[in-house]
């Protein structure tokens, strides 16, 4: 495994809020798909916090790696791809408009591989509005915060919500919800 890393205050720290998120996370999953989506966010994180990391961009790639190799569901694979595309641009001397660089591939790539468009109720309408900002900074955190608040009125195409139709109305895509969230952190570190 990749466990060669030093450690990461930030990845441990990061580990440890999504933890404390597994069930209210797990319970909007609940209510919409099949509840175990804070599990899934949580043990990425976790594994992350594992592998560890230096800088940002090392710590960006554990992220990617752990989801991609480590966590299955929907997002597992998809927010990997988001997170390697993210971690791509966060080399040396990198700021937030590298890293909104990185969201905008990003967010093409989960677009490429999910088939999900904006408004499908997908984390999509949390990532794509914050990859239209210039920059990962905090305006492009309060698109992505609003976008998955916009899921409330969304019923799904995409995913197992979608065989929930109109039931799944006045609950946020939680894949949208913890997009926003992980957004907000990277940004925060970066900022
Ligand atoms: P699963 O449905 O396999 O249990 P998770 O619970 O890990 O997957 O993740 C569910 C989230 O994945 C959803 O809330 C949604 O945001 C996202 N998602 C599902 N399908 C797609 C897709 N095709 N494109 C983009 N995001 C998707
Ligand atoms: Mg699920
Ligand atoms: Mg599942």
């Amino acid at each position: 495994s990749a466990g060669s890393r030093e450690s990461s205050a930030w990845l441990d720290d990061l580990a440890e809020q999504f933890a404390a998120l597994r069930d209210p996370l797990n319970a909007l999953d609940q209510r919409t798909g099949d509840g175990d989506l804070g599990t899934n966010i949580a043990q990425g994180l976790s594994r992350a916090a594992r592998r560890g990391g230096g800088d940002l961009g090392s710590e960006l790639a554990s992220m990617a790696g752990a989801f991609l190799d480590e966590v299955g569901g929907s997002s597992g694979p998809l927010f990997g791809l988001v997170l390697s595309e993210i971690a791509r641009t966060a080399g040396d001397g990198a700021g937030p408009r590298d890293l909104g660089r990185g969201l905008r591939s990003g967010v093409e790539a989960v677009r490429r591989v999910g088939g999900a468009e904006p408004g499908d109720r997908t984390m999509v309408d949390a990532l794509a509005p914050a990859a239209e900002r210039e920059a990962l900074d905090a305006e492009a955190v309060a698109a992505a915060v609003e976008g998955a608040e916009s899921t409330r009125t969304m019923t799904a195409r995409r995913g197992r919500a979608s065989y929930l139709g109109e039931r799944v109305l006045g609950t946020p895509d939680p894949g949208a919800v913890a997009a926003a969230l992980l957004l907000r952190s990277i940004a925060e570190r970066s900022g």
